[in-house]
Protein backbone atom coordinates (compact mmCIF):
# COMPACT_ATOMS: atom_id res chain seq x y z
CA UNK A 1 0.00 0.00 0.00
CA UNK A 2 2.66 2.54 0.42
CA UNK A 3 2.79 3.47 -3.48
CA UNK A 4 -1.02 3.98 -3.44
CA UNK A 5 -0.63 5.77 -0.13
CA UNK A 6 1.82 8.03 -0.67
CA UNK A 7 0.76 8.84 -4.31
CA UNK A 8 -3.00 9.33 -3.35
CA UNK A 9 -4.65 9.02 0.39
CA UNK A 10 -1.67 11.28 1.61
CA UNK A 11 -1.66 13.98 -0.62
CA UNK A 12 -5.68 14.70 -0.74
CA UNK A 13 -5.98 13.86 3.05
CA UNK A 14 -2.97 16.22 3.83
CA UNK A 15 -3.71 18.97 1.53
CA UNK A 16 -7.69 18.49 1.78
CA UNK A 17 -7.81 18.24 5.83
CA UNK A 18 -4.99 21.51 6.11
CA UNK A 19 -7.64 23.32 4.15
CA UNK A 20 -10.40 22.23 6.74
CA UNK A 21 -8.58 22.96 9.78
CA UNK A 22 -7.95 26.59 8.04
CA UNK A 23 -12.20 27.29 7.69
CA UNK A 24 -11.85 26.21 11.09
CA UNK A 25 -9.78 28.70 12.30
CA UNK A 26 -11.89 31.37 10.39
CA UNK A 27 -15.17 30.13 11.51
CA UNK A 28 -13.35 30.84 15.69
CA UNK A 29 -12.92 34.05 14.62
CA UNK A 30 -16.08 34.87 13.08
CA UNK A 31 -17.78 33.51 16.14
CA UNK A 32 -15.16 35.85 18.09
CA UNK A 33 -15.61 39.10 16.17
CA UNK A 34 -19.66 38.40 16.75
CA UNK A 35 -19.49 37.88 20.41
CA UNK A 36 -16.60 40.24 21.15
CA UNK A 37 -18.16 43.10 19.13
CA UNK A 38 -21.57 42.62 20.47
CA UNK A 39 -20.67 41.60 24.61
CA UNK A 40 -20.65 45.04 26.57
CA UNK A 41 -18.94 45.15 30.07
CA UNK A 42 -21.44 48.09 30.89
CA UNK A 43 -19.34 48.70 34.16
CA UNK A 44 -16.57 50.62 32.18
CA UNK A 45 -18.86 50.93 28.70
CA UNK A 46 -15.89 48.79 27.04
CA UNK A 47 -16.87 45.97 24.12
CA UNK A 48 -14.71 42.99 24.67
CA UNK A 49 -13.13 43.51 21.36
CA UNK A 50 -12.19 47.12 22.56
CA UNK A 51 -9.45 45.14 24.63
CA UNK A 52 -5.87 45.26 23.58
CA UNK A 53 -4.95 42.16 24.56
CA UNK A 54 -8.17 40.64 22.31
CA UNK A 55 -7.39 42.77 19.79
CA UNK A 56 -3.72 40.98 19.89
CA UNK A 57 -5.27 37.49 19.74
CA UNK A 58 -7.47 38.05 16.55
CA UNK A 59 -4.23 39.75 15.10
CA UNK A 60 -1.99 36.95 15.61
CA UNK A 61 -4.53 34.29 15.10
CA UNK A 62 -5.44 36.45 11.69
CA UNK A 63 -1.79 36.37 10.72
CA UNK A 64 -0.99 32.74 11.28
CA UNK A 65 -3.95 31.83 9.57
CA UNK A 66 -3.57 33.24 6.47
CA UNK A 67 0.36 31.92 6.32
CA UNK A 68 -1.57 28.28 6.82
CA UNK A 69 -4.09 29.90 3.90
CA UNK A 70 -1.03 30.49 1.82
CA UNK A 71 1.06 27.16 2.28
CA UNK A 72 -2.34 25.08 1.51
CA UNK A 73 -2.88 26.76 -1.31
CA UNK A 74 0.88 26.38 -2.90
CA UNK A 75 0.70 22.86 -2.32
CA UNK A 76 -2.64 22.43 -4.19
CA UNK A 77 -1.15 24.27 -7.02
CA UNK A 78 2.11 22.65 -7.16
CA UNK A 79 -0.19 19.58 -7.05
CA UNK A 80 -2.04 20.71 -9.73
CA UNK A 81 0.67 21.64 -11.76
CA UNK A 82 3.19 18.58 -11.47
CA UNK A 83 -0.81 16.73 -12.41
CA UNK A 84 -2.01 19.04 -15.38
CA UNK A 85 -4.73 19.62 -13.15
CA UNK A 86 -4.89 16.36 -11.69
CA UNK A 87 -4.91 14.21 -15.16
CA UNK A 88 -5.51 10.49 -14.01
CA UNK A 89 -5.38 9.77 -17.40
CA UNK A 90 -2.00 10.18 -17.12
CA UNK A 91 -1.08 7.06 -15.04
CA UNK A 92 -0.78 4.69 -17.20
CA UNK A 93 2.75 3.36 -15.92
CA UNK A 94 2.97 2.15 -11.89
CA UNK A 95 5.90 4.05 -11.54
CA UNK A 96 4.33 7.80 -12.54
CA UNK A 97 4.10 9.19 -9.15
CA UNK A 98 4.18 12.89 -9.56
CA UNK A 99 2.57 13.46 -5.93
CA UNK A 100 4.71 11.55 -4.16
CA UNK A 101 8.17 13.51 -4.65
CA UNK A 102 6.32 16.68 -2.92
CA UNK A 103 5.61 14.43 -0.02
CA UNK A 104 7.82 15.74 2.40
CA UNK A 105 6.23 19.21 1.36
CA UNK A 106 3.01 18.39 1.95
CA UNK A 107 4.00 16.74 5.61
CA UNK A 108 4.71 20.03 6.31
CA UNK A 109 1.60 21.88 5.45
CA UNK A 110 -0.48 19.36 7.78
CA UNK A 111 2.02 19.95 10.62
CA UNK A 112 1.48 23.85 10.24
CA UNK A 113 -1.94 23.73 9.14
CA UNK A 114 -2.95 21.65 12.44
CA UNK A 115 -0.70 23.57 14.58
CA UNK A 116 -2.14 26.70 13.48
CA UNK A 117 -5.71 25.72 14.34
CA UNK A 118 -4.67 24.13 17.65
CA UNK A 119 -3.38 27.86 18.80
CA UNK A 120 -6.24 29.94 17.28
CA UNK A 121 -8.76 27.69 18.81
CA UNK A 122 -7.56 27.89 22.01
CA UNK A 123 -6.94 31.48 21.87
CA UNK A 124 -10.85 32.47 21.04
CA UNK A 125 -11.89 30.64 23.45
CA UNK A 126 -9.87 32.56 25.35
CA UNK A 127 -10.96 35.77 23.82
CA UNK A 128 -14.64 34.49 23.94
CA UNK A 129 -14.18 34.22 28.45
CA UNK A 130 -16.51 31.89 29.82
CA UNK A 131 -19.03 32.01 27.37
CA UNK A 132 -16.79 29.74 24.67
CA UNK A 133 -18.14 26.90 27.07
CA UNK A 134 -22.11 27.29 26.01
CA UNK A 135 -22.70 24.98 22.97
CA UNK A 136 -24.50 27.43 21.61
CA UNK A 137 -21.72 29.55 21.00
CA UNK A 138 -20.13 26.97 18.50
CA UNK A 139 -16.62 27.68 19.94
CA UNK A 140 -16.07 24.27 22.02
CA UNK A 141 -17.03 22.31 19.22
CA UNK A 142 -14.72 23.88 16.81
CA UNK A 143 -12.08 23.55 19.37
CA UNK A 144 -12.64 20.03 19.46
CA UNK A 145 -12.15 19.47 15.87
CA UNK A 146 -9.59 21.94 15.29
CA UNK A 147 -7.67 19.85 18.01
CA UNK A 148 -7.81 16.50 16.28
CA UNK A 149 -5.55 17.68 13.49
CA UNK A 150 -2.73 17.56 15.18
CA UNK A 151 -3.08 13.67 16.62
CA UNK A 152 -4.66 12.75 13.28
CA UNK A 153 -2.16 10.29 11.31
CA UNK A 154 0.66 11.05 10.64
CA UNK A 155 0.73 12.85 14.06
CA UNK A 156 2.44 16.19 14.44
CA UNK A 157 4.83 14.43 16.60
CA UNK A 158 5.81 12.30 14.20
CA UNK A 159 6.02 14.48 10.83
CA UNK A 160 8.43 17.05 12.47
CA UNK A 161 10.77 14.30 13.06
CA UNK A 162 10.09 12.88 9.77
CA UNK A 163 11.03 16.66 8.45
CA UNK A 164 14.29 17.32 10.41
CA UNK A 165 15.86 13.70 10.02
CA UNK A 166 15.44 13.72 6.25
CA UNK A 167 16.40 17.34 6.19
CA UNK A 168 19.41 15.80 8.70
CA UNK A 169 20.33 12.68 7.38
CA UNK A 170 18.87 12.92 3.90
CA UNK A 171 15.27 11.16 2.91
CA UNK A 172 16.75 8.09 1.77
CA UNK A 173 17.60 7.36 5.57
CA UNK A 174 14.25 8.50 7.01
CA UNK A 175 12.83 4.98 6.59
CA UNK A 176 9.47 5.77 6.61
CA UNK A 177 7.86 2.63 6.06
CA UNK A 178 10.23 0.51 8.18
CA UNK A 179 11.91 -1.75 5.51
CA UNK A 180 15.41 -0.62 5.64
CA UNK A 181 18.24 -1.65 8.94
CA UNK A 182 19.51 0.47 10.90
CA UNK A 183 23.17 -0.74 11.22
CA UNK A 184 24.03 2.38 13.49
CA UNK A 185 22.07 1.01 15.98
CA UNK A 186 22.52 -2.81 15.14
CA UNK A 187 25.98 -2.57 15.90
CA UNK A 188 26.05 -0.80 18.97
CA UNK A 189 23.51 -3.73 20.45
CA UNK A 190 25.66 -6.32 18.85
CA UNK A 191 28.73 -4.38 20.79
CA UNK A 192 26.94 -5.03 23.78
CA UNK A 193 27.05 -9.18 23.79
CA UNK A 194 29.07 -11.40 25.36
CA UNK A 195 31.19 -13.95 23.14
CA UNK A 196 28.40 -16.48 24.01
CA UNK A 197 25.30 -14.38 23.60
CA UNK A 198 26.86 -13.24 20.05
CA UNK A 199 27.28 -17.17 19.38
CA UNK A 200 23.74 -18.06 20.48
CA UNK A 201 22.40 -14.90 18.45
CA UNK A 202 24.12 -16.15 15.53
CA UNK A 203 22.90 -19.76 15.55
CA UNK A 204 19.48 -18.61 16.11
CA UNK A 205 19.98 -16.63 12.85
CA UNK A 206 21.90 -18.83 11.13
CA UNK A 207 18.02 -20.98 11.81
CA UNK A 208 15.92 -18.20 10.39
CA UNK A 209 18.30 -17.85 7.29
CA UNK A 210 18.05 -21.74 6.64
CA UNK A 211 13.93 -21.85 7.35
C1 LIG B 1 -10.30 12.75 14.17
C2 LIG B 1 -9.52 11.51 13.78
C3 LIG B 1 -9.80 10.88 12.59
C4 LIG B 1 -9.10 9.73 12.23
N1 LIG B 1 -9.39 9.13 11.04
C5 LIG B 1 -8.72 8.01 10.69
C6 LIG B 1 -8.98 7.36 9.43
O1 LIG B 1 -9.82 7.82 8.64
N2 LIG B 1 -8.31 6.23 9.13
C7 LIG B 1 -7.37 5.70 9.98
O2 LIG B 1 -6.78 4.68 9.65
N3 LIG B 1 -7.11 6.29 11.16
C8 LIG B 1 -7.75 7.43 11.53
N4 LIG B 1 -7.46 8.03 12.74
C9 LIG B 1 -6.50 7.38 13.63
C10 LIG B 1 -5.16 8.06 13.56
O3 LIG B 1 -4.48 7.65 12.41
C11 LIG B 1 -4.39 7.70 14.84
O4 LIG B 1 -5.07 8.27 15.93
C12 LIG B 1 -2.98 8.23 14.78
O5 LIG B 1 -2.23 7.52 13.81
C13 LIG B 1 -2.27 8.12 16.11
O6 LIG B 1 -2.31 6.78 16.56
P1 LIG B 1 -2.85 6.44 18.00
O7 LIG B 1 -4.13 7.14 18.26
O8 LIG B 1 -2.79 4.96 18.13
O9 LIG B 1 -1.78 7.13 18.97
P2 LIG B 1 -0.35 6.57 19.33
O10 LIG B 1 0.34 6.04 18.11
O11 LIG B 1 -0.47 5.66 20.52
O12 LIG B 1 0.37 7.92 19.76
C14 LIG B 1 0.46 8.38 21.11
C15 LIG B 1 1.51 9.48 21.17
O13 LIG B 1 2.79 8.96 20.75
C16 LIG B 1 3.28 9.73 19.66
N5 LIG B 1 3.99 8.86 18.73
C17 LIG B 1 3.51 7.71 18.14
N6 LIG B 1 4.45 7.18 17.33
C18 LIG B 1 5.53 8.00 17.41
C19 LIG B 1 6.82 7.99 16.79
N7 LIG B 1 7.18 7.05 15.92
N8 LIG B 1 7.65 9.01 17.07
C20 LIG B 1 7.29 9.99 17.93
N9 LIG B 1 6.10 10.04 18.56
C21 LIG B 1 5.23 9.06 18.30
C22 LIG B 1 2.04 10.33 19.01
O14 LIG B 1 2.36 11.45 18.23
C23 LIG B 1 1.18 10.65 20.22
O15 LIG B 1 1.62 11.84 20.81
C24 LIG B 1 -8.11 9.21 13.10
C25 LIG B 1 -7.82 9.87 14.30
C26 LIG B 1 -8.50 11.01 14.64
C27 LIG B 1 -8.14 11.72 15.94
Amino acid sequence: GAKSNDEVVDPFFLVCSSACWNGICLAAMDITKNHTTRKVHSDVGMRVADYPTIQDYVGECLIDTNASRSYVYLAAKALDDLTNNCDWSAHTEIAHLPRTGILNWLWQVKFFSSKTVTHVVDKMLHACGGTGYKPALGIERLLRDGKAGWVMGPTNEVLRQFVGKSALLGFEVLDYWNQSVNQRVLSNELKKMSKEEKAAFATKLLAEAQA
